[in-house]
C-alpha cells in the first residue's frame, strides 16, 4: 500500500484536503493525523473492522484499549452511560485539550475499542486539524499514537512514515506537535478520580480542579499491575538499552558523566539523552540528544520522543538518560523515561 501524505496548515487546514482524509476514515481506512500531544493513528471508532486495522498496523496487543476522539463535548453523551461529576468538572476545565476521561461505556462501542473493559476512554483534542477532521468524518475516531507498538510515539509526520509508511492509507502532516507527550488519562468512575497516565494536563492542574486525586499505584512502583492496560507494556523504547539516572540534578549530572566515561573506556559507543547543561560537560565521544534546559519541562516534553528516536539513525551500544524533577510536566516526562528504560534506573 502507498501511504498518501497530505500537507496542511496547522491553524487553517485546507478543507478539501481534510474532506479527502475524512472520506478515507468513513470508508474504513486508516489515517494518521496530528494532535497537540502526538500524532494519532485514526479509524472510525464505531467500525470494529476498521479499528481492527489499527491493531494490525501498529502490532498492538489486543487487550490495550483505544482512546475515542471527538470534535465537540456534546458527542460524549452517546459514548458513555453516565458523565460523573468529576468527569464533568475536568471536561469543563480542560477540553479541548490533552486530557482523556475514562467513563462507563455505552453499548454502541465495539469491544475491540475497549479491550473488553466495561469503560471507555474519550478525549476532545485541541488541535484544529484533529477536530476538523473528526467533525468531517462525523463519527468518533479511535486513535492511539501512530507508532509501531513499543516504539516512542511520533511527534512529526516523518516519524509516522518511519514506523507505518506502506501500512496505512494516509498521514496528514501539519508539522511538529506542541505538547509532545500523550494525554493525561483519568479514571472518572472511581469515588476519588484516579490518575492512570500522567500527560499534558499536570497532576497539579487535576488537583486544583478536583481537590483530591488518587494515583494508580503502578505509576509509583514497577510491581503493581496498572489499571490502564496499555501502561503494563514496555513503551517508548529507543533501539539500544537505556539506563535512567534519577535524583538531585547535580548528582545526576555527575553520575551520568561517570557512567558515560566508564562505558567509553569499555570500548562502547555511547548515547546520552540529556539537558543542555549536562551535555556541555560530557566526553566529546558521546552522541548526545539534547532535550532542552533542565528546568523547562514543557520543552523537554516536546523534544523527548525526537531525542529517543535520534538513536535510530545514530546507532549506539548503550544510552544513558538524565532524569528531571517530577513537578508539572516533569511527572509525564519521568514516566516515559522510566518505561523507555525498562525501569533500568540508577539513583544518583
Ligand atoms: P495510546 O492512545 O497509544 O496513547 O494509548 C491509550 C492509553 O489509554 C493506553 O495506555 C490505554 O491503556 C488507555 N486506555 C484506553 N481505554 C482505557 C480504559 N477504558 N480504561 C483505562 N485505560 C484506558
Ligand atoms: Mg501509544
Amino acid at each position: 500500500m502507498q501511504t498518501q501524505v497530505f500537507l496542511v496548515d496547522k491553524d487553517k487546514p485546507n478543507r478539501k484536503i481534510l474532506e479527502k482524509a475524512a472520506a478515507i476514515l468513513t470508508g474504513g481506512g486508516l489515517v494518521a493525523f496530528p494532535t497537540e500531544t502526538v500524532y494519532g493513528l485514526g479509524a472510525n471508532g464505531l467500525d470494529a473492522e476498521a479499528t481492527g486495522g489499527i491493531y494490525r498496523a501498529k502490532g498492538r496487543p489486543s487487550d490495550n484499549p483505544l482512546i475515542l476522539h471527538i470534535a465537540e463535548q456534546a458527542a460524549l453523551q452517546q459514548l458513555v452511560t453516565t458523565i460523573t461529576p468529576s468527569a464533568k468538572a475536568l471536561i469543563d476545565q480542560y477540553w479541548p485539550g490533552p486530557l482523556t476521561v475514562v467513563l462507563p461505556r455505552a453499548a454502541i462501542i465495539p469491544d475491540v475499542i475497549t479491550g473488553g473493559l466495561d469503560t471507555v476512554a474519550v478525549r476532545m483534542p485541541d488541535s484544529v486539524v484533529a477536530r476538523e477532521l473528526i467533525a468531517l468524518a462525523g463519527v468518533p475516531i479511535a486513535a492511539p499514537s501512530a507508532n509501531t507498538s513499543g516504539r516512542p510515539s511520533p511527534t512529526s509526520a516523518q516519524m509516522v512514515i518511519t514506523d507505518l509508511g506502506g501500512k496505512i492509507d494516509a498521514v496528514i502532516d501539519a508539522g511538529p506537535c506542541t505538547v509532545g507527550v500523550e494525554s493525561t488519562v483519568v479514571d472518572c468512575t472511581t469515588p476519588v478520580p484516579t490518575l492512570l497516565r500522567p500527560g499534558g494536563i499536570t497532576l497539579e492542574m487535576l488537583i486544583a480542579t478536583l481537590g483530591a486525586v488518587d494515583i494508580d499505584q503502578a505509576l509509583m512502583t514497577k510491581e503493581a499491575i496498572p489499571r490502564s492496560p496499555g501502561m503494563k507494556y514496555t513503551h517508548y523504547a529507543p533501539q539500544a538499552p537505556m539506563t535512567l539516572l534519577e535524583g538531585q540534578p547535580d548528582k545526576v549530572a555527575e553520575a551520568l558523566r561517570q557512567q558515560v566515561d566508564k562505558a567509553i573506556a569499555e570500548g562502547k559507543t555511547v548515547g546520552a539523552v540529556v539537558s543542555q547543561e549536562t551535555a556541555v560537560h560530557l566526553n566529546p565521544a558521546v552522541k548526545a540528544a539534547i532535550y532542552g534546559l533542565r528546568c523547562d519541562a514543557a520543552t523537554i516534553a516536546a523534544n523527548l520522543y525526537a531525542a529517543l528516536r535520534y538513536f535510530d539513525e545514530q546507532p549506539v551500544d548503550v544510552i544513558f538518560a538524565e532524569g528531571i524533577s517530577e513537578k508539572g510536566l516533569g511527572l509525564a516526562v519521568m514516566n516515559r523515561l522510566r518505561k523507555a528504560s525498562g525501569h533500568r534506573t540508577i539513583r544518583a
